[in-house]
């Protein structure tokens, strides 16, 4: 091995090393359950039951048993936690590797994340820049003849600093979650948003709280809405996984 190899391996180990002590330090002041939270299945969304969209004759497909909750209403599953969040696998599982026992939940959850994208924060003003047209964006678009279930969803996650501003390795800046799962999956129940909700409508705002999606600001050829007003931007959203940048799904 070269001495530019060994420097750069001794870096590397030295940079793991950091980011374990840190996160074992997230977790020692987590008030969580050793870093996990207990929300609904992401697959199910809590139904106990899924669509499939496999069959023929039907567009809509038949209900099924969740394959994770077999078809039981209401269970709740482990996912990391606030403090935990802003950590890959492999720094979770090193910063945890000594306490196995105390860890077990946390471990099986880090055991089953995939590859999302590294996301880096992003300057504060430029986030400041950012956060603000989206919150612009949600206001003139919470009611779209009816109330928008989306843009009212992200309005309540902005007034609770539950979304961000990163950059993805390509260098692009999205919008992505911070510690938004419980509040996702307590929406159902508030009187403000009960009458308009909808399971299927927030799928994939869901997924964003989660820390499978992002989101970002796409052109959209303009659109005249029923107030006179006219659109020329929409919110894109796509998976933070990085193999799936590429596909992508348009709200509004
Ligand atoms: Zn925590
Ligand atoms: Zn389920």
């Amino acid at each position: 091995m070269t001495s530019k190899t060994i420097q750069k391996l001794d870096f590397e180990a030295a940079k793991r090393a950091r980011l374990a002590a840190e996160c074992r330090k997230a977790l020692a002041g987590c008030p969580h359950k050793a870093g996990t939270v207990y929300v609904d299945c992401l697959t199910c969304a809590g139904v106990g039951s899924i669509r499939s969209y496999q069959t023929d004759d039907n567009d809509f497909g038949e209900w099924e048993s969740c394959p994770r909750c077999c078809g039981e209403i209401g269970l709740l599953w482990p996912e990391l936690c606030p403090c935990t969040e802003p950590f890959d696998k492999a720094t979770i599982l090193e910063a945890i590797a000594d306490d196995s026992r105390r860890y077990q939940q946390l471990a099986a959850v880090a055991d089953e994340m995939e590859a999302t994208a590294k996301c880096e924060d992003v300057r504060d003003t430029l986030a400041a820049q950012m956060l603000a047209k989206l919150r612009n964006w949600c206001e003139t678009n919470k009611t779209i003849v009816l109330p928008d279930l989306f843009s009212l969803l992200v309005l309540r996650l902005l007034e609770k600093g539950m979304i961000q501003c990163q950059r993805l390795p390509s260098g692009e800046v999205v919008f992505t979650a911070k510690g938004a799962k419980e509040e996702v999956c307590r929406f159902p129940e508030d009187p403000e948003l009960a009458p308009y909700f909808d399971i299927s409508k927030v799928k994939h705002l869901r997924e964003f709280a989660y820390r499978k999606r992002c989101f970002t600001f796409a052109p959209t050829p303009p659109t005249k809405l029923w107030d006179g007003r006219v659109r020329a931007e929409t919110i894109k959203i796509r998976p933070l996984d990085e193999t799936e940048q590429a596909s992508g799904r348009f709200m509004g």
